[in-house]
C-alpha cells in the first residue's frame, strides 16, 4: 500500500520520536536501569507500544484495519503535525529535564533525584501529557478509526492505572517535598500562574 501525506508525516514523527526513546533507552541500561518493573507496568508498556507504533504501522502498510478506514479532512494536515510537533518537543524536553532519573518501568535507586525544574516546574507528568498531545496528532493524522485513536485509548489506560502507583511511589521515596511538589503543579494539564 501507498501511504498517504498524513500517514508519511505520521510515520516520520513517529521514528523522530523512537530515535530519542532509544538514545535514553541506551542510556538507562548504562545506568543499569531496565528491567526490574513489575508485569503490570511491562504490560502497560505492551499497550502503549501497540497504540502508538504496531496499530499504524498495520493500517499504514497493511489492509487490515482497512473497514475502520475514514476520510481525511484537508484541516487534519496541519492539526495534527502541530499536535505531533508540540508533542516531540515535550517529550523530548521531558526526558532531557528527567536526565539519568527516568526508566522504562517505575523505580527508584539510591541516586534518585527529585526532578522539579524545566517543564516539571508546571506539571508532574509532562512525558505523559506529551503522549496525549502527540495521540491527538495520530488521531489526526491517521485516517482509521481504529489506528487513529489507538494511542489516546492505550495512554489513557496508562495514566489511569500507572499514575496513582508512580505517585504513591514518589511520596514514599520524597515525602514532603514531593506532597509540596504536588501542592504547586498539575498532574497532566500544567497548572500555570
Ligand atoms: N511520569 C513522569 C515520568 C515518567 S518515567 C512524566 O510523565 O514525565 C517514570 C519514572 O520517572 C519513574 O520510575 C519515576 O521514578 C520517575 N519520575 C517521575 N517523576 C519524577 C520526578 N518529578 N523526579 C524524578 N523522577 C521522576
Amino acid at each position: 500500500m501507498t501511504p498517504t501525506l498524513s500517514s508519511f508525516v505520521f510515520m516520520a514523527f513517529t521514528a523522530a520520536y523512537l530515535t530519542i526513546r532509544g538514545v535514553f533507552i541506551r542510556r538507562a541500561r548504562r545506568q543499569q536501569k531496565i528491567d526490574k518493573g513489575g508485569t503490570r507496568d511491562r504490560l502497560l508498556i505492551a499497550l502503549v507500544g501497540l497504540g502508538q507504533v504496531v496499530l499504524p504501522l498495520l493500517f499504514v502498510w497493511t489492509p487490515a484495519l482497512g473497514l475502520a478506514d475514514r476520510a481525511q479532512p484537508f484541516a487534519c494536515l496541519p492539526l495534527g503535525i502541530v499536535a505531533m510537533a508540540a508533542g516531540l518537543w515535550l517529550f523530548w524536553r521531558s526526558h532531557v529535564d528527567l536526565g539519568d532519573n527516568w526508566s522504562v518501568t517505575l523505580e527508584i535507586d539510591a541516586k534518585h533525584q527529585l526532578v522539579t525544574r524545566g517543564v516539571y516546574r508546571l506539571v508532574r507528568h509532562p512525558m505523559y501529557t506529551s503522549f496525549f498531545v502527540s495521540g491527538l496528532g495520530q488521531a489526526l493524522l491517521l485516517a482509521n478509526w481504529i489506528a487513529g485513536p489507538a494511542a489516546l485509548a492505550a495512554v489513557a489506560v496508562l495514566v489511569w492505572v500507572r499514575l496513582p502507583n508512580e505517585e504513591a511511589m514518589m511520596v514514599e521515596a520524597f515525602g514532603d517535598e514531593y506532597r509540596d511538589y504536588m501542592r504547586r503543579t498539575g498532574g497532566i494539564v500544567p497548572r500555570l500562574g
